[in-house]
């Protein structure tokens, strides 16, 4: 049910694709970058309709969207928390991006989700900490929801593919 490759996001085929993003949605570098370059413009309008609505999106929630060019039905954009030093919630707000993108998945019926290494860019969230909080929070999940029939992490690094598929 659980699944690492190592590879890009935007080349994926699944369901879901969740969208590491910023509080502006506004897009920006890293994996943000380049899923609004490959999914398209009519994301990015989406992203300003829900920025205006509700004023963007606070750190450890999610919001979805289409999902333009890419192999999926939908986009969930998740912000993770910037890492400080441990000691600002950073676990329990990283945490909740994949537990908000799971339970936002389920509201939209899907079946696959590809999440990518939240947080663990230009955030600068502690790689090894991270894989764990993601692999459990995504293990607890599947443990309480069966609709979900698989998960992809996906690895840009070597360091998280390798992280990744020891944990797991
Ligand atoms: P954050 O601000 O949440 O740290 P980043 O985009 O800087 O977001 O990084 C999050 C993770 O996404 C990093 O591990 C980075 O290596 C990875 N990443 C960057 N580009 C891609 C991509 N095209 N596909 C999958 N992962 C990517």
């Amino acid at each position: 049910m659980i699944e690492v490759i190592k590879g890009d996001i935007t080349k994926v085929s699944a369901d879901i694709i969740v969208n590491a993003a910023n509080n502006t949605l506004l897009g920006g570098g890293g994996v943000d970058g380049a899923i609004h370059r490959a999914a398209g413009k009519a994301i990015l309008e989406q992203c300003l309709h829900i920025r205006h609505g509700q004023g963007g999106c606070k750190t450890g929630e999610a919001v979805i969207t289409t999902a333009g060019h890419l192999n999926a039905r939908y986009i969930i954009h998740t912000v993770g928390p910037l890492y400080q030093d441990g000691h600002h919630r950073e676990a329990a707000l990283l945490a909740a991006c994949y537990k908000n993108s799971l339970m936002l998945a389920l509201r939209y019926a899907a079946h696959s989700i590809a999440f990518p290494n939240i947080s663990t860019g230009i955030y600068g969230y502690p790689k090894q900490q991270a894989a764990s909080i993601a692999i459990a929070t995504v293990r607890a999940f599947l443990g309480e929801y069966t609709q979900i029939k698989k998960v992809l992490f996906v690895c840009y690094d070597q360091e998280n593919f390798t992280l990744y598929s020891n944990l797991l």
